[in-house]
């Protein structure tokens, strides 16, 4: 009700946000053992579900109910609040959150877990029917449009725009890519593993016109027409964009938390104020793995947080320094993703681009520090193991398929 204050007992936690790691945070602190009151705020109509299968899974099948993190009926057993948000500010000084229907909820300690926001589009795109996915609504929407969709230009070749032009083109529709940058998935993988998804995606058809901007967008008839910068065009049923997304840092910066890019955090991921945390994708945290905090777009990376910050409320404390670990589904292909990729001085592949079954090890100082793996979920497992102790393995002898991987390990052990 408006004007009504909730909860506030010194040991209740209230989280902003029930994405992966919001909701995560939730159930973890009740499997800990935590006893005192847990709101779980929620930003969006539906019961809180994951996301990486709207841009995957999701559209082929359609069933939302799945996506569940718990039944709704759960969140009563496990004694979690979970109330509709979203939340519209917070009041350090009484240690509340006001809510839009203008509740008002007291907190213990309070966990932004507030995630990101897709990248605004350009003004001259917004009012032309381009599309975005975000939301199991915006994912409803677009499954029902793609299934009278014969034409799709997707702007941005990054993980969403790939995924759902694989998934648009084995249902046949005709699809072009348009990506600004020189090539694809940039911002998260090495060249070779950009030149091997681009290899696939135009083997399979689909046009990908990288090191291009969109200059205009027209409406023809029921088409829509972008010209692309070098005044080519291209012509479709349905415009996606999916051009990244910011850290929604907005509560937390009105509250006057320390933002940049990212709500920043120390190796607990606490902000500078003590009854507040930040986790996941809204997270800035230091880390061992980089030379400059870190904000990642990951479900590891929320679910790790969440478990930490509950242990840390439950009386085990750690600092982070999970090795960050991604997957994405392109067609036939699983990439997944050890450590970070940016720039090595040296990368050795096992296995072969042609056999569709390969890693590429990045290597810096003599060390590994990353592996990218396309369906070598062996590859990846080991890798991960490798990285988080330090990365110490001869590239020669990685490279060498003849060398059993679990060698590897066993020298680790030995050294
Ligand atoms: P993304 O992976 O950051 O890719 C966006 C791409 O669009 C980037 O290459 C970006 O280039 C490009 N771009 C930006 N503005 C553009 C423009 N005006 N014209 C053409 N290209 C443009 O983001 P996303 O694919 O939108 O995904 C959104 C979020 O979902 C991310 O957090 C992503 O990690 C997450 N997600 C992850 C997975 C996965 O891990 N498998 C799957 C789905 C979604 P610049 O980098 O140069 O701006």
């Amino acid at each position: 009700m408006p004007g009504d204050r909730i909860g506030g007992a010194p040991d209740s936690v209230v989280i902003l946000g029930a994405g992966h790691a919001g909701s995560q945070l939730a159930v973890a602190l009740r499997d800990k053992g935590f006893t005192g009151g847990i709101t779980l705020v929620n930003g969006e109509a539906e019961a809180p579900y994951q996301r990486p299968p709207l841009s995957k899974a999701y559209m082929a099948n359609g069933q939302g109910d799945a996506l569940w993190f718990l039944k709704p009926e759960s969140y009563v057993a496990k004694d979690i609040r979970l109330v509709a948000g979203p939340a519209i500010s917070v009041d350090r000084a009484d240690r509340s959150v006001t809510l839009a229907d203008g509740t008002s909820v007291g907190y213990g300690h309070l966990v932004f877990a507030t995630g990101t926001r897709n990248r605004p589009l350009p003004g001259p795109w917004a009012d032309r029917g381009v599309r975005t996915l975000k939301t199991l609504r915006d994912a409803t929407a677009l499954r029902a449009m793609l299934d009278q969709t014969r034409s799709l230009a997707i702007i941005g070749g990054g993980f969403i725009g790939l995924e759902l032009a694989a998934y648009a083109n084995r249902r046949g529709i005709d699809v072009d890519i348009v990506e600004r940058g020189p090539r694809l998935m940039a911002r998260a993988v090495s060249e070779p593993i950009s030149e091997h998804f681009l290899a696939q995606h135009r083997a399979a058809g689909i046009r990908v016109h990288l090191d291009t901007g969109v200059a205009s967008l027209d409406r023809v008839g029921r088409l829509t027409r972008l010209t692309l910068d070098g005044d080519s065009h291209v012509e479709a049923d349905l415009v996606i964009a999916a051009i990244g997304v910011t850290a929604e840092t907005s509560l937390a910066q009105a509250a006057g938390l320390a933002v940049e890019d990212g709500i920043l955090v120390d190796e607990q991921l606490r902000t500078e104020d003590p009854a507040i945390s930040a986790i996941g994708d809204c997270a800035r945290f230091p880390s061992a793995h980089a030379d400059a905090p870190l904000r990642l777009e990951s479900v590891q990376n929320a679910n790790d947080h969440a478990r930490l910050v509950a242990g840390r409320l439950t009386g085990t404390p750690a600092t982070y320094d999970a090795l960050p670990w991604f997957w994405s589904d392109q067609g036939a292909d699983k990439l997944q993703i050890a450590g970070l990729p940016g720039a090595a001085d040296r990368r050795v592949r096992r296995g072969t681009a042609e056999s569709g079954r390969f890693t590429v090890f990045s290597f810096r100082d003599g060390r590994l520090f990353a592996a990218e793996s396309v369906n070598m979920p062996a590859d990846h497992m080991v890798a991960r193991r490798l990285i988080a102790s330090g990365g110490i393995v001869d590239a020669d002898a990685l490279a060498t398929p003849e060398n059993a991987l679990k060698t590897f390990l066993q020298h680790r052990q030995d050294a």
